[in-house]
């Protein structure tokens, strides 16, 4: 979830569910979310990956994006997921129903997947719904690649916003041109009332974090993307590139840009709460 401030009976954004038209964002990966969350298809001729689900009422927009663009909801033969949030994850147990595909996250966040709920050490659990269960999810370790046809996504274990949360990177080729694209998982320090990140108790997850930060300015980055895509100025560039800017999509600053405001959105936080601004 991107918002810090309301309770859990706050409406969704609109933007969650306002329809965006699906297209290539470079080579063999796709753009079929809506247009304030991303989901991200990735064909391959021998099997396509689906990254995020997002919300349960999503699921429709995300089958009917996938044919829109000439391809099969049954050929997704993978489903990944950045973190288990309802925002991200809540339609991946209906996805998973009508595509037959395997799902797999890391080790933190494939028990929560399987099950449904919100993950017992979620920052924000208490503050939102739980997701529907999976049943089965195949767990992927930190640094692991996955393999899917000619394509090979790794999983950058990113943790912090939640414990599993998974940053995925893969390259992406027109002719012979490859880029390096980075799905960054959500960094935002967000927390149910009464959480505390600046708690003693909490120190694992300010080093989740601190560690995360490290991993998106160590990533190869020509093309970053994020599960709101508001979050990396997406649609900005899409806008430039859809002017004429061939290459807007492009940045390889854009990574460690995101970990440098990361890092001072908690560094934010931790001031706010030892003030005493946020309780
Ligand atoms: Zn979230």
């Amino acid at each position: 979830m991107l918002l810090a401030a309301g309770n859990a009976s706050a409406a969704n954004p609109a933007v969650w569910t306002q329809d965006q038209a699906p297209f290539r964002i470079h080579g063999d990966t796709y753009y079929v979310g809506s247009r304030g969350l991303a989901s991200i298809l990735l064909v391959s001729g021998e099997g396509d990956v689906l990254i995020d689900g997002d919300l349960p009422e999503s699921v429709p927009k995300i089958v009917e994006h996938i044919r829109a663009l000439g391809f099969r909801a049954e050929d997704v033969k993978l489903i990944l997921n950045t973190h288990v949030h309802f925002d991200h994850a809540g339609g991946i147990a209906e996805l998973q129903r009508i595509t037959g595909a395997r799902v797999a996250a890391s080790e933190a966040s494939a028990p929560i997947l399987r099950d449904g709920g919100v993950g017992r050490d979620d920052p924000q659990r208490g503050l939102i719904p739980g997701i529907a269960g999976v049943g089965t999810v195949e767990s992927v370790r930190d640094g692991d690649t996955v393999r899917m046809g000619p394509i090979a996504l790794t999983a950058h274990v990113t943790g912090g916003h939640t414990p599993g949360g998974t940053t995925w990177s893969w390259k992406s080729c027109e002719k012979d041109r490859c880029l390096d694209v980075v799905y960054a998982d959500s960094l935002t320090p967000i927390a149910a009332r009464g959480y505390q990140f600046s708690d003693s108790t909490h120190a694992d997850v300010r080093a989740a974090f601190a560690r995360s930060y490290r991993t998106l300015e160590s990533l190869p980055c020509d093309i970053l993307l994020t599960p709101h895509p508001e979050v990396s100025g997406f649609w900005g560039r899409v806008a430039r590139r859809d002017q004429g800017d061939g290459g807007a999509l492009e940045d390889k600053a854009a990574c460690a840009q995101l970990a440098t405001s990361a890092r001072q959105q908690l560094d934010a936080r931790i001031d706010a709460e030892r003030a005493g601004r946020v309780r």
